[in-house]
């Protein structure tokens, strides 16, 4: 690394944790050590009286009760609980899931194997901008259909679904309507009560929390809804998750949601002018530049943007010793996949190839934008200045007609 600029815009992966939420953790490292479920001395109480006003804080944020919150160690184990849970405890009523082709690894994961215990799983598509099709989706209903899955926002695109009309088709045919809502929680207003839904994971280190700590939303009331624990022993978490509570961890998670709480809306409108003035910078310095999902429907510190002809690994190597952010591209094995989160949007692997995630975060700076700006226009256009590619399309070629060899 030299001097130059470091400039986090991945946020979306992670939050830095807010120095705010770090100083309160302190204390339960150390001068209050004591394990939350120990009844019979003060240590065991002082850690109790924490882990409660964090999980106030959290159903504060939520306008839930605070018992509907079950402490988890992060998102993926929240969507575990929630899916194989659900299917689990009411596999006397039916086995079928609906879910969209966009949901993250965690949801998609744990839906495979439901379908390994028995279970039908209806992997719904989605619009051309990300949006799934309120139609097909009510379509997909069938009498043996117990839980809806579908999450608030997306993590690629920051696609915000429409959550109350889907809640409102799980009502009129009851059926459970879970969400993650990793990307969503403490950024936009999530209450799920409002919108209907009953099961709802998050993450503490998505909102600016420690890492190792999420929850599950499990409503307790119309209709009251239980799932089946995943992890068994000591009958934490109201039977639904057992293992010591991450202390520290907690406290730093209601810290967390108590400034989102108070500071979400500052923090949206400022993220929201700096991610448009990325976007309207590239559409004036570059060609061929793309916006992906829906742009009126999404989070506002998040752009999904395919600068074509250009491959987005190459171009992220010719700045990511200096600025963070994400690829469009997934390495598995060998070769390097297209995001199955935008080829579900339809885009070609081209498209797909060629896009960066640019999410922005609380500790974003106007500097840091106008940094991203220059370095990643000189990318593009390095890229474009070696490319055959770029340099057929300048010269009129239809790239679609072109008879590419096999390799
Ligand atoms: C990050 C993320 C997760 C996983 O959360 P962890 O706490 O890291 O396990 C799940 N869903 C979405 C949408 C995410 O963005």
């Amino acid at each position: 690394m030299n001097d130059a600029l470091l400039v986090y815009l991945d946020n979306n992966a992670t939050t830095p944790t807010d120095p705010r939420v770090v100083e309160t953790m302190l204390p339960y490292f150390y001068d209050i050590p004591g394990n939350s479920a120990s009844r019979n001395h003060p240590f065991g109480w002082k850690a109790e009286e924490a882990v409660d006003y964090a999980r106030d804080q959290i159903a504060e944020l939520l306008d839930v009760e605070s018992k509907e919150i079950i402490f988890t160690s992060g998102a993926t184990e929240s969507d575990n609980l929630a899916i194989k849970g659900i299917f689990e405890m009411y596999s006397g009523k039916g086995n079928h899931i609906i879910t969209t082709k966009t949901e993250h690894k965690a949801v998609l994961d744990s839906c495979k194997k439901v379908e390994k215990m028995g279970g039908q799983v209806t992997y719904l598509d989605v619009k051309y901008d990300g949006l799934v099709d309120l139609a097909e989706l009510e379509a997909a209903i069938t009498d043996k259909t117990i839980l809806i899955s579908i999450m608030w926002a997306n993590n690629e695109t920051g696609v915000i679904q429409p959550m109350k009309e889907i809640g409102e088709i799980c009502k009129k045919h009851s059926v459970l309507f879970m969400s993650d809502a990793t990307q969503a929680v403490g950024k936009i207003v999530t209450h799920p009560r409002e919108v209907g839904v009953h099961l709802m994971a998050f993450t503490s280190h998505k909102m600016y929390g420690p890492k190792g700590v999420g929850a599950l939303f499990v409503s307790r009331k119309n209709p009251r809804v239980k799932v089946t624990a995943q992890m068994d022993g000591g009958g934490h978490e109201r039977g639904m998750r057992s293992g010591t509570l991450n202390v520290p961890g907690i406290v730093g998670f209601g810290k967390a949601a108590a400034i989102a709480r108070e500071e979400m809306h500052k923090d949206a409108s400022r993220l929201s002018v700096l991610r448009d003035r990325l976007e309207k910078a590239f559409f004036e310095n570059l060609e061929e530049v793309y916006i992906n999902g829906n742009v009126d429907h999404r989070m506002p510190h998040v752009t999904n943007i395919s600068f074509k002809h250009v491959e987005g690994e190459g171009l992220m190597m010719t700045f990511n010793q200096n600025i963070a952010v994400s690829s469009g591209s997934a390495c598995t094995s060998a070769s390097l996949e297209p995001s199955y989160v935008l080829v579900a949007l339809g885009l070609g692997d081209d498209l797909a190839h060629s896009s960066i995630r640019f999410s922005l975060g609380r500790f974003t700076t106007n500097e840091d934008i106008e940094y991203a700006i220059k370095a990643v226009t000189a990318g593009v256009n390095h890229m474009r200045d070696l490319s055959p590619i770029w340099e057929m399309y300048k010269e009129g070629v239809d790239l679609e007609s072109v008879q590419w060899s096999e390799h």
